[in-house]
């Protein structure tokens, strides 16, 4: 069941850079669907969080109100893992940063990243990755 959680959601929206989408607001159904059509789950809160700190703040808001939390990295899991009913899902769509260290052969994926994202960063750069044949799914997730 979606709680209400107004006040909280004011809230978060004050401390946070990135936006908070709740039940009520235009984008919602949008915001909550997954790769899986047919997960159809209703979070009271969405937090699209732009950085660690935002990050930090949302996990806080759930801890706070005692909401289940689900991180949503691509949206790609088969199982809808990355939303939760009645809960608070952490949206790392603005983390997509990714940073290569070519010589020290390591890379830094933001946890929004998806393969798409990942494969085409790293310029001139020998770039061995996992994906397959789609380019949607969360590199992190
Ligand atoms: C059709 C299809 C094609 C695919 N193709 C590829 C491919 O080409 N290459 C590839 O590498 N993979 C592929 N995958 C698999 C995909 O990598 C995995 O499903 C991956 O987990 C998706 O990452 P995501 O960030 O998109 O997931 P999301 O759905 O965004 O989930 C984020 C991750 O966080 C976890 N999570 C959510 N909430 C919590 C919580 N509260 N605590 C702890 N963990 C949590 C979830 O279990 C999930 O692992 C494919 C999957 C599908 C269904």
């Amino acid at each position: 069941m979606t709680r209400i959680v107004g006040g909280r959601a004011e809230a978060l929206r004050a401390a946070m850079a990135g936006a908070v989408i709740c039940p009520q607001d235009p984008g919602y159904d949008e915001a909550r669907a997954v790769w899986n059509a047919d997960i159809d789950r209703r979070p009271s809160l969405i937090a699209r969080c732009g950085s660690a700190a935002d990050v930090a703040v949302a996990v806080g808001c759930a801890q706070a109100e005692g909401l289940e939390v689900a991180v949503r990295g691509g949206g790609h899991s088969m199982s809808g893992q990355s939303v939760v009913d009645g809960g608070l899902v952490v949206d790392l769509g603005g983390l997509r940063r990714v940073a290569v260290d070519a010589p020290a052969r390591r890379a830094r994926v933001g946890g929004g990243a998806c393969w798409r994202t990942s494969m085409r960063r790293p310029r001139r750069t020998v770039w061995p990755c996992r994906a397959e044949w789609s380019r949607t799914p969360g590199s992190v997730g």
